[in-house]
């Protein structure tokens, strides 16, 4: 195992940075849509990695996924980065088998207009089992959660953000088999059905929420058809008497993971919280400072 110090490292890295020398050929298992045909397409997809692959990797870690080219300007590989969904011990227990959840992405040419596939989703998306994947890492070793279970941990994420949290929750309350601090969840998503793990077709996160020390808290968008993905900051302002009480604890570990937005909607309550923006500003240092402070932002 590799010895990974939590909270450590650089989040700060460009995709040219990370080391994809050695990349490892990982065969798709399964790959199921976990939104309806209305919403988004999200995709639950899980891969084996060979037996002596060596791959191992822990919860709030990524990985690259290496889409073979052609592509413009020459580039062999397009290269895009993807949160592990899965525990240590392997999704669904099995051991190698590593998973990730992934949004089909698509943008619009500001000159043309026209509507592009996203390269490295739209590839993944459309993957059928069987299918051989080059990936590469893992990378992330600064959004580790801390080894001491006494410690409480503050998840706040939107859309595919939920991924680590899903790897966080199913270690703490499947591998380790509970947890002495607060474990809290404040989730935002478009609409009801793009709650990921959560929804009609996929429950799993829904088996934790009779666990003492876990709650979770989700906010949907009040416009679902504007773009706009959720009233997250209201949720955790409506929280703000316990939200505060766990920033101002020496004990908390806090995580943001998913769209830039999560980052900006989680500001936006905490300047309420803290009274303004440079007590926000202080108390984000101190977080910063102690090592207690981690994004995951794309
Ligand atoms: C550390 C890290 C972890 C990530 N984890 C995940 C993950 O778990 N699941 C996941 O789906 N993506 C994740 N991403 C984003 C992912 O790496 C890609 O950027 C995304 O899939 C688009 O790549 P692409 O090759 O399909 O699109 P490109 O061909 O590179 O085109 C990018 C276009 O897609 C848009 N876009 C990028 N990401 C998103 C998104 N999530 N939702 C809506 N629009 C988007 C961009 O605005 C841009 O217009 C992560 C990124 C980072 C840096």
């Amino acid at each position: 195992m590799p010895v990974l110090i939590p909270n450590q490292g650089n989040p700060l890295m460009t995709l040219g940075e990370y080391d994809i020398s050695h990349p490892y050929t990982a065969t798709l298992i399964s790959s199921e849509r976990i939104t309806p045909k209305t919403e988004a397409e999200v995709r639950h997809l899980v891969f084996q990695l060979p037996d002596d692959a060596g791959f191992d990797f822990l919860e709030g870690q990524s990985i690259a996924v290496l889409a073979p080219g052609p592509h413009e300007f020459g580039n062999r590989q397009h290269i895009r980065l993807y949160s592990i969904a899965s525990t240590r011990r392997g999704d669904a227990a099995q051991p190698g088998a590593i998973s990730i959840c992934v949004r089909r992405c698509f943008y619009i040419d500001d000159v043309s207009g026209e509507r592009y596939p996203g390269k490295a989703s739209n590839y993944l998306c459309d993957a059928v089992p069987g299918g051989r994947i080059q990936i590469a890492g893992p990378y992330g070793a600064h959004f580790l959660m801390p080894a001491d279970d006494s410690r409480n941990l503050l998840m706040v994420g939107v859309g595919t953000g939920i991924a680590p949290f899903r790897a966080f929750i199913k270690h703490i309350y499947d591998e380790i088999g509970g947890w002495e601090g607060k474990v809290r969840l404040y989730y935002g998503a478009r609409s009801g059905m793009e709650m990921l793990y959560r929804n009609d077709l996929n429950r799993d996160l829904g088996l934790f929420y009779d666990e003492r020390s876990f709650q979770a808290f989700e906010a949907v968008s009040a416009r679902p058809y504007f773009d706009e993905t959720s009233t997250l900051d209201r949720l955790l302002v409506e929280h703000q008497v316990e939200v505060w009480e766990m920033i101002s604890d020496p004990k908390t570990y806090v995580y943001i993971a998913g769209l830039h937005e999560a980052a900006r909607k989680f500001e936006k309550a905490m300047i309420a919280m803290a009274g303004s923006k440079q007590a926000w500003s202080d108390k984000q240092k101190q977080l910063i400072e102690e090592k207690r402070y981690a994004e995951l932002l794309y």
